[in-house]
This record gives C-alpha cells, sequence and structure tokens, in this order.
C-alpha cells in the first residue's frame, strides 16, 4: 500500500527576486512500513523534500498524497489537523521545550488532541519506556544527553501514532554511539509497529541501516537504490 507519494513535486525560492530551484521535477513512492534514507550534498533539497512531504512547505507545483489524502489541496487548518493525526517530525536540533520536562514535552502534543489526563499519563510513559528513557522522565532537556533528547522527540512524534515519521538529520548532532542507538530504535518501531521511515542523513553508519537509499542532488533524484542493511 502506497504511504508516500510525492507526484512531480518542485520548489523555487525566490522566484521573483533570485529563483532558488531547491526541488526539481521528483517522483518519490514509499510503501507502507519502508525504512528509506534520503541522502545527498548539503544544498541538494533533502530539508525542502522532506518539508514538502510533511505538509511544513508548499509545492510550487506538484502534488502529495499521504496515505491516500493529497495534503497539497487541503486548507491550512486541516492539513494541521491532518499532519497532527499522520506524521511524526524528528529535527536534528531535537525542538524540545527547554522548561519542560521529557514527559511534558510528549503529554503536550497528547493534549492538543484531547486526551484525559490519566490516558495521557498512562501512554507517555509507554513512550518514553519504547525510547529507554523511563528513569528520565522528569528531567528537562538541558539534564539530558543529545541522544537522550532526541529519544525524548522520537517519543514526542510517536505520540499520536502517525503511520509516518520523518526526520530531517536525526543524528547529525549525535556522537556515533548515540547515533547508533537511535537508528536502532527506529527501525525497530519500523519493524515491529509498521511505521514508516524517511530520514535524511550524511552519516555513512546511519546510511547503511537503510533499506532502501534515495540520493538527490541539485534537487534531483539521482538514484534510488535498495540494499540490504548492515
Ligand atoms: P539540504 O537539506 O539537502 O541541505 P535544502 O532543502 O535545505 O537542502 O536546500 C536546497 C536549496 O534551497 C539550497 O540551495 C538552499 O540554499 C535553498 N533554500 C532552502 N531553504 C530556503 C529558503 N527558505 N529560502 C531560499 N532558499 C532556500
Ligand atoms: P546517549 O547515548 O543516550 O546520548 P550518553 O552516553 O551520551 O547517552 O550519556 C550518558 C549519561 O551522561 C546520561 O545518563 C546523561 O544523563 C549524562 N549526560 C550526557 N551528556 C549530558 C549533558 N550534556 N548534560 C547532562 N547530562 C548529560
Amino acid at each position: 500500500k502506497t504511504i508516500i507519494d510525492a507526484h512531480n513535486v518542485s520548489k523555487v525560492y525566490n522566484p521573483k527576486t533570485v529563483p532558488v530551484h531547491a526541488v526539481q521535477n521528483v517522483h518519490v513512492h514509499i510503501e507502507e512500513g519502508e525504512f528509506v534514507a534520503l541522502v545527498g550534498p548539503s544544498g541538494s533539497g533533502k530539508s525542502t523534500l522532506l518539508n514538502m512531504i510533511g505538509g511544513l512547505d508548499e509545492p510550487t507545483t506538484g502534488n502529495v498524497i499521504i496515505d491516500g489524502v493529497e495534503i497539497t489541496s487541503l486548507p491550512e487548518n486541516k492539513l494541521i489537523d491532518f499532519r497532527l493525526h499522520n506524521i511524526g517530525f524528528v529535527f536534528q536540533s531535537f525542538n524540545l521545550i527547554p522548561v519542560l520536562t521529557a514527559k511534558e514535552n510528549v503529554g503536550f502534543v497528547l493534549q492538543l488532541q484531547n486526551m484525559s489526563k490519566n490516558e495521557r499519563e498512562k501512554r507517555v510513559m509507554q513512550l518514553l519506556n519504547e525510547v529507554g528513557l523511563e528513569d528520565k522522565v522528569n528531567s528537562k532537556p538541558g539534564e539530558l544527553s543529545g541522544g537522550q533528547q532526541q529519544r525524548v522527540a522520537v517519543a514526542r512524534a510517536l505520540a499520536s501514532k502517525p503511520k509516518i515519521i520523518l526526520a530531517d538529520e536525526p543524528t547529525a548532532n549525535l556522537d556515533s554511539k548515540s547515533a547508533g542507538n537511535l537508528l536502532d530504535i527506529m527501525a525497530k518501531l519500523n519493524k515491529e509497529e509498521k511505521i514508516t521511515f524517511l530520514f535524511s542523513t550524511h552519516d555513512m553508519r546511519v546510511i547503511k541501516k537503510a533499506r532502501r537509499v534515495i540520493t538527490l542532488v541539485d534537487g534531483k533524484i539521482d538514484s534510488d537504490v535498495e540494499q540490504i542493511p548492515t
């Protein structure tokens, strides 16, 4: 079953002044349960493509269809709602709220969905447990290592039970041990919960864990290959 279908998408920044053709006529077709790395040099359009697939940025031309819904034509309020329920995001800079504890950073998303306090508490503990942070629930981001902060971000991304997680250079700020640990958690979620992952990366060790590698060069797909993860 197709879960991500980016059809002939292009993005031009500053069309009226100094146009930047960040992504050009790209097709990406991803089936449910895939574990895909998006690679390519800095400036090749990886973030732009991820943002368009996730509905954070609107393509200049083309359409994005997520789980059968054409998100490019959704009005803003419907898009926000769709994102909240279907797509989890993980960013290289973690993007946690510094004054909130791990538990609160994850629970916040569930609060937006009007989940009761009891239910929320249970779900948050379960999520933090899944990423191995059961003993850090009351720590604030500043009290956690980079690897731990990113695992909180993954737990937060999982909170709304998304079918897809999009991650933009999730290991860029992690040492190699923490990066490996994070990838193992992602691979486990992919295998056990059938969550589809699409993550951009520069890291050779991370690329090797993917089952499919899409390479962007100058905003175009240069190659798209399946591999046996090692
Ligand atoms: P990558 O993630 O592969 O590093 P990006 O998607 O961030 O690539 O950038 C692709 C191209 O688009 C680059 O030339 C970058 O400078 C340009 N770009 C990205 N975001 C913007 C923006 N908001 N305004 C103008 N140009 C941008
Ligand atoms: P991870 O593999 O998850 O990144 P580390 O091996 O980096 O974890 O961290 C080991 C321990 O050191 C953790 O329990 C963490 O609490 C502590 N620690 C590491 N970095 C920091 C930091 N920048 N601030 C506070 N504590 C840290």
